[in-house]
């Protein structure tokens, strides 16, 4: 990989989001290349400001709900067939786009929880936020 494509993962990999061996790649480029060291090295004080990894600090990310298609609140629960979903408080899923901090993503994922077995529902991320932590 050329230094521009390493220099794109540097947000990812400040931020933990890099797998074992694209982190290892990046750390191997990253003790031969000055640019990226310095880069790294503002992108961490970037995130040390912004606040590492919460979603609400990601106030610029654009936000996208995620909701079950086949279930809503009120429907009986297709795991027991006694109980009725209700409503949990969403959960939060941030994904980084690329490099820049501020095109990340923040996924509101609806979830729903059984009132009677306590099976808990949560909707999928759409397929483009992939399977990644
Ligand atoms: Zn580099
Ligand atoms: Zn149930």
């Amino acid at each position: 990989m050329a230094h521009d494509a390493y220099n794109e993962l540097t947000a990812a990999y400040a931020l933990d989001a890099l797998d074992m061996a694209e982190a290892r790649a990046y750390e191997e480029h990253l003790a031969g290349c000055n640019g990226c060291t310095a880069y790294l090295d503002q992108m961490r004080e970037t995130i040390q400001l912004t606040g590492r990894l919460s979603a609400e600090a990601y106030t610029g990310a654009e936000r996208v709900e995620c909701r079950h298609e086949e279930l809503a609140p009120g429907d009986r629960c297709p795991v027991c067939g006694i109980g009725w979903l209700y409503s949990l408080p969403p959960g939060n899923a941030v994904r980084i786009q690329g490099h820049a901090l501020l095109s990340a993503i923040r996924y509101e994922v609806e979830k729903l929880r059984c009132s009677a077995c306590g099976e808990r529902f949560s909707a999928p991320l759409p397929e483009e936020a992939g399977d990644k932590k």
